[in-house]
């Protein structure tokens, strides 16, 4: 199934013509600020499924998994599309709040549980990680 999305103000689109690896909410610090406080939804794509159109801006810093993130958001709405750790070649990360569509997509998992904040709710049917799965 093809899939699109983009930014919030349209400047930046996206196409996905790969199935998600994965679908998983996350917990991590790092999340939380750019989903103002509650876990992120991602989907996990191969990079070679995915091509953009449009201007980018990218902040790289080292994630609680160790990993160095290169996380890419419009410079205009601010809106974050992609991450993708520079230690992984093969798959990126796609935030699902920016598909045309997010409601075909499930979450299964939810990772980095120990650090929510403990008004968090998490699922009990997902398959939960305390922090990043291997
Ligand atoms: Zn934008
Ligand atoms: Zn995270």
């Amino acid at each position: 199934m093809r899939r699109t999305g983009g930014c919030r103000c349209g400047a930046v689109r996206y196409t996905l013509e790969a199935e998600p690896v994965a679908t998983r909410l996350c917990w991590c610090r790092d999340c939380q600020y750019w989903s103002n406080g509650n876990a992120a939804v991602n989907i996990v794509v191969p990079r070679a499924a995915v091509s953009h159109a449009g201007a980018l801006r990218q902040w790289d810093s080292r994630a609680a998994s160790g990993r160095h993130m290169r996380r890419s958001f419009c410079g205009d709405c601010g809106t974050q599309v992609f991450s993708e750790s520079l230690e992984n070649v093969e798959l990126m990360v796609i935030r699902v709040g920016t598909l045309d569509d997010p409601a075909d997509v499930q979450p299964t998992m939810v990772i980095w549980t120990a650090s929510a904040p403990p008004w968090a709710r998490i699922d009990p049917a997902l398959q939960a990680f305390p922090g990043q799965p291997s």
